[in-house]
């Protein structure tokens, strides 16, 4: 199996961290998509040694990172474990993964962050700027504070000019057909990336099919674990 070396760990907002792994084996991968990452421990609880993450560096970093919340006293074996890693440790994980990464530029963008689940769009963001794509998107980014993750990139790839643009969520204000209603006047002539917390994204989802969005216009990464 191949192995990450943990570099370093960084706090991006309240309880969120990052962990820079250097990619020992040259995984590629693509923006967008996830790997498992194995961390053996002593007494893991029910939900046992390993997790999946979205891989939340785009691939022209090198590094491999992942970014996922830690709140210590109610996190799992596995959370704590993680968090206990040293600079130095090497982990297992598997080989990356996943569909939801951009396949066609020619129509807007929606993504829908939820929260953590802005670790994938975060890479696909920066990539196809990047790598100077063209492209219109918007991101709808809800979270419980404003302090989001990534403000700062992704702003900076709002007023680099004017093909992105930030609707941001914040608790009590949140994503519901009103609201979307008042940003789009039409559903079918665009493309969304939906990706967070289980009953959030499904929610979402079936707002999409009500409208007439079709399913293979609606590509959706779930996040167990944060209902
Ligand atoms: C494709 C994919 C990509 C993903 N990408 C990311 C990512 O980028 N970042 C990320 O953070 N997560 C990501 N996830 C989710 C991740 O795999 C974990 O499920 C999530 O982080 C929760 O971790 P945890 O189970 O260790 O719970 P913790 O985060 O430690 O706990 C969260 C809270 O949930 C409660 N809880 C949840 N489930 C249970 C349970 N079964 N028993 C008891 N208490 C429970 C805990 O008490 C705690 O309050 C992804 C999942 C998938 C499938």
């Amino acid at each position: 199996m191949p192995n990450l070396q943990l570099l370093r760990k960084e706090e991006v907002s309240k309880s969120v961290y990052s962990f820079y792994f250097e990619n020992i084996d040259f995984l590629e991968w693509k923006a967008g998509q996830y790997i498992q990452l194995f961390v053996p421990h002593e007494k893991p609880d029910s939900r046992g040694i390993k997790r999946f993450f979205s891989i939340s560096s785009a691939p022209f970093e090198k590094k491999i990172v992942i970014t996922t919340r830690i709140e210590t006293e109610n996190s799992s074996s596995f959370k704590k474990a993680l968090n206990e890693l040293k600079t130095g440790d090497t982990i297992e994980c598997s080989q990356p993964n996943g569909k939801f990464i951009i396949e066609d530029l020619s129509r807007r963008i929606i993504f829908i962050a939820g929260g953590i689940g802005i670790t994938p769009i975060r890479s696909i963001l920066l990539d196809m700027f990047h790598n100077k794509k063209a492209f219109q998107a918007d991101l709808l980014y809800a979270n419980r504070d404003s302090d989001v993750a990534f403000k700062k990139e992704i702003e900076e790839i709002e007023n680099s000019g004017d093909s992105f643009k930030i609707h941001y969520f914040v608790d009590p204000r949140f994503i519901c057909e009103e609201e979307l209603d008042k940003i789009y006047e039409t559903y079918d002539d665009k493309i969304y990336y939906l990706s967070g917390p289980i009953k959030m994204i499904k929610a979402i989802e079936e707002i999409f099919h009500k409208k007439g969005v079709s399913k293979e216009n609606i590509k959706t990464d779930y996040f167990p674990g944060y209902d």
